[in-house]
């Protein structure tokens, strides 16, 4: 990395890079050295532990040790209190390699690609301080509920593993601005995802999304949307399974649609409550409201002028469907789309 080769720099920078290291041996470092030293790195040398020995530089604020074998961090790491970056790319990392205490660092970077972790560790939930993790290209197949405790986190990269469903709690993360969930077997995103209102970057390519919810519009920074390789569909697809609303749900619709005046004095607790549940339907030209019966209905909305991505929406009725959406064609004139500014996001990579 370009910091360990500036000049100026030199004692604070201790580069045991490709020295086909087994082991960190600092005898022959003075200890007025040790002091000065904050950057560490042992790139492509063949350790398998990270030893105890390292505690020794206790101003350290860098240690790169990527490209090594390690598979085991010793506990005194957690010694290093001006310890801001680790960074152990391509090593074999599992989730039980990381001492107990690992989530008491103040830790700003943490990067562990090219690992084998099939769970993010507890313990990395735990650094307050986060704010890049990158854990691309392990062996992970689910995102932790616990992910919002990291509420400093800026960059998010988890591509390359085995990721199916997105926690709708990972919306929690308000300073988020890189999100790469790319090559993975992710089928949808949680419409909650729309709450990320710092995000400039979503990278989704190479899943298995068919549609993205239609509250993805509501994402206003977002620059960069990358979705080639996923099966989306391209052609209007016929309504989905419909069920009949219930005489309830009917009698719902009615007073909220008609505006009937209603109070609290008048119903029983749960049908007031049933009440408040209703969601307006989405189609500019109906007035109408749903409960639980509603149509499931892929919109095609233009970005740039020049992409065309398919968003799920809820439509109240089959009949909501026709004025807009009787072919891919015919919709380019809806209001909706027209509301779309398409100088907002700069790239959508499809293909
Ligand atoms: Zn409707």
């Amino acid at each position: 990395m370009e910091f360990f080769n500036r000049v100026s720099e030199l004692d604070a920078v201790l580069n045991w890079s490709r020295l086909q290291l087994d082991n960190l041996n600092l005898d022959n470092v003075e200890d007025s050295r040790k002091k000065d030293i904050r950057q560490l790195c042992l790139t492509f040398n063949r350790l398998t532990i990270l030893p105890d020995s390292i505690s020794l530089l206790y101003n350290l604020e860098v240690v790169d040790i990527s490209n090594n074998a390690l598979a085991f961090i010793c506990e005194d790491i957690t010694k290093l209190m001006k310890l801001r970056t680790f960074i152990a790319r391509n090593n074999q990392l599992d989730e039980s390699s990381f001492p107990k205490e690992f989530g008491s660092l103040q830790i700003e970077t943490l990067n562990l690609s090219g690992n084998r972790m099939k769970e993010i560790p507890a313990q990395f939930l735990e650094l307050k301080r986060i704010q890049s993790l990158s854990v691309g290209g392990n062996r992970l197949k689910n995102i932790p509920t616990e992910i919002e405790n990291l509420i400093s986190l800026e960059t998010l990269y988890l591509g390359g593993n085995l990721i199916s469903t997105i926690p709708p709690e990972l919306a929690n993360l308000p300073r988020l601005k890189y999100l790469a969930l790319c090559d993975n077997r992710i089928q949808s995103i949680p419409p909650q995802l729309s709450r990320l209102n710092s995000l400039i970057s979503l990278s989704l390519h190479n899943n298995l999304l068919t549609f993205l919810p239609r509250e993805i519009l509501n994402l206003v920074h977002l620059q960069e949307l990358s979705l080639r390789g996923n099966p989306l569909v391209v052609r209007f697809i016929k309504d989905m399974t419909y069920d009949p609303p219930s005489l309830l749900e009917l009698a719902g619709r009615t007073v909220k649609s008609r505006n009937i005046p209603y109070r609290h004095s008048d119903l029983p607790d749960h049908l007031h409550h049933y009440l408040n549940l209703a969601s307006k339907c989405p189609n500019p030209k109906c007035a109408g409201v749903y409960f639980d019966s509603c149509v499931r209905h892929i919109k095609f909305v233009d970005f740039c002028g020049k992409y065309r991505l398919p968003l799920m929406h809820y439509l109240c009725s089959p009949e909501c469907t026709s004025p807009c959406s009787s072919s891919s064609q015919s919709d380019t004139e809806s209001e909706e789309e027209n509301n779309v500014p398409v100088d907002r996001l700069q790239k959508v990579l499809l293909g």
